[in-house]
């Protein structure tokens, strides 16, 4: 039994209540997290507030930053307990776990280096005035994340804010809200003032709804789905305030006849079955161009017949997917391909003795698959990849661009040219030429294009979304 944290406070939701966490692994319910609702979260908002003009809005840019570098520091000497709750939480293998508790502490080591680095300018105007453009926190900074990366999304969502001054509260995903419970302890315990970093559990529909729409915030960062993304906004044009909003994908991994097959392959298969295939930036969409379709597919199928699915402590390829809704929506998607005569190229294996009701899929390869079909242009959200040829550069850039999605997109080819002629032709927030994901990185600018979101997460672009600026002019004569 959990409580959530507000005001550097544990506490219960102040109407009672709480929410089963079940382990996709299992299917058990193995903690339970308050349900918190709208006055849960005005309490929070309102110890944000009170953080600002207390301790943590006092603290100088240089101070801000030693104490995100000491939660880093923390969240890595706590790295192997973290690394249990979250592929407890999420069912994923411990080594992604692993992986996705480095990155979290890599954001406040990131972002607590970049806090004092962010300058203003000095704006050239009218002899006899200097104008200075100072940068200055938003306030209050709203963060709802989803469950695929529970740990990852708050180190991005929340670091920066942090970083440039401002006070948060974040809704974590009701299926996942454990990493983030630690996480504020850990960063209490780094020096973090009460009131800087306020953890509101509860469902999407209730506590997610009210921070939303809350007249207390000045900010709300979203990563989720399209169809809530859409609520979000709604709720953003009513305060308004802005909203960063990280939604869908349907990567293209577009491979040329020139392609290097055997570093391309491997990757390939890792981008789409990588987290049970729940990746937002899941590359779940392969163009192969028809000079090489047989020999690279070939060489694929060879690879994803060998994904394994299994327990966290398996330690295989992926687990299983998120919880029971997850597992039917993914099942859907590859039934109905398979009732509609798409042929299945290759399927992983799931481990003999898994636990009877954990939400395990079988990883799926179809093709050659329709490009203006369901299953090439929606969001499977599961291990499903979808294998599409075609002839020339043109067509691939007009399939890779025919989904209402831009998030990534690879490019596999030697040709120095044809590289930089569809990088700049295919829409989408990043680009990847011979590589595809580059384990997180913090450091790079990333966010949606078309319906796959607007506003810039990662990397110093971040800094931007979570601050404002001021101009200041002053007359002095000459
Ligand atoms: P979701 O939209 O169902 O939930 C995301 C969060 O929103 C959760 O915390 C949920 O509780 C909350 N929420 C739900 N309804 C709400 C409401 N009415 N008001 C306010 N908050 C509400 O998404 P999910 O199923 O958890 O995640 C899967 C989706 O997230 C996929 O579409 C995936 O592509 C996307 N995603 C995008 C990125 C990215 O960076 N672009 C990263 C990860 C996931």
């Amino acid at each position: 039994m959990y409580q959530m944290f507000i005001d550097g406070q544990w506490c219960d939701a102040a109407g009672g209540g709480t929410i089963d966490v079940l382990a996709p692994a299992d299917g058990r319910v193995y903690a339970q997290v308050p349900r918190g609702r709208a006055q849960d979260v005005d309490r929070a908002v309102r110890a944000a507030q009170s953080a600002l003009d207390g301790e943590w809005g006092r603290l100088s840019a240089t101070e801000r930053g030693r104490v995100l570098h000491r939660i880093g520091q923390k969240i890595l000497a706590h790295a192997d307990e973290l690394t249990e709750i979250e592929a407890r939480d999420t069912g994923k293998p411990l080594a992604t776990a692993r992986n996705d508790i480095q990155v979290l502490a890599r954001y406040f080591e990131f972002y607590g280096a970049a806090a004092d680095k962010v300058h203003g300018e000095v704006i050239p105007f009218f002899n006899g005035y200097t104008v200075n453009l100072l940068r200055e926190r938003l306030g209050v900074t709203a963060h709802i994340i989803p469950w695929n990366y529970p740990a990852q999304m708050l180190g991005r969502s929340v670091a920066p804010a942090l970083a440039m001054g401002n006070a948060t509260v974040l809704k974590p995903a009701e299926d996942t809200p454990l990493s983030a419970l630690r996480v504020a302890q850990l960063a209490t315990e780094a020096g973090l003032p009460a009131g800087a970093l306020n953890i509101v559990t509860g469902l999407g529909e209730e506590a997610g709804a009210a921070l939303a729409s809350h007249p207390g915030i000045d900010f709300v960062s979203f990563t989720g789905s399209n169809e809530v993304g859409s609520l979000i906004q709604q709720a953003c044009s009513q305060t308004p305030v802005k909203c960063v909003l990280e939604l869908g994908g349907k990567s293209p991994q577009i491979v040329f006849d020139d392609v290097d097959i055997e570093r391309a392959a491997p990757i390939i298969v890792k981008a789409i079955v990588q987290n049970a295939g729940q990746t937002c930036t899941a590359g779940s969409r392969l163009l192969v161009q028809k000079g090489i379709y047989e020999r690279f597919v070939s060489r694929v199928v060879a690879l994803f017949a060998q994904v394994r699915v299994g327990t966290p402590e398996m330690d295989f390829d992926c687990g299983p997917v998120m919880n029971a809704a997850q597992q039917a929506r993914v099942q859907r998607y590859v039934d109905e391909a398979r009732q509609a005569g798409v042929p299945v190229l290759a399927e992983g294996q799931l481990a003999d003795d898994l636990p009877r009701n954990g939400f395990y899929v079988k990883p799926t390869m179809f093709g050659p698959v329709d490009p203006a079909s369901r299953l090439a242009c929606e969001e499977v959200f599961g291990p499903v990849l979808a294998v599409i040829p075609f002839e020339d550069e043109a067509e691939a850039i007009r399939i890779a661009n025919g989904t209402e999605y831009g998030l990534l997109a690879a490019i596999w080819t030697e040709n120095g040219g044809r590289q930089q002629r569809v990088a700049k032709a295919v829409r989408a927030g990043q680009v990847f030429i011979n590589s595809y994901g580059a384990g997180g990185g913090v450091e790079l600018p990333f966010g949606g294009t078309k319906r796959s979101g607007h506003g810039r997460e990662k990397g110093f672009l971040a800094l931007e979304e979570v601050s404002t600026t001021k101009t200041v002019v002053h007359f002095h004569g000459e």
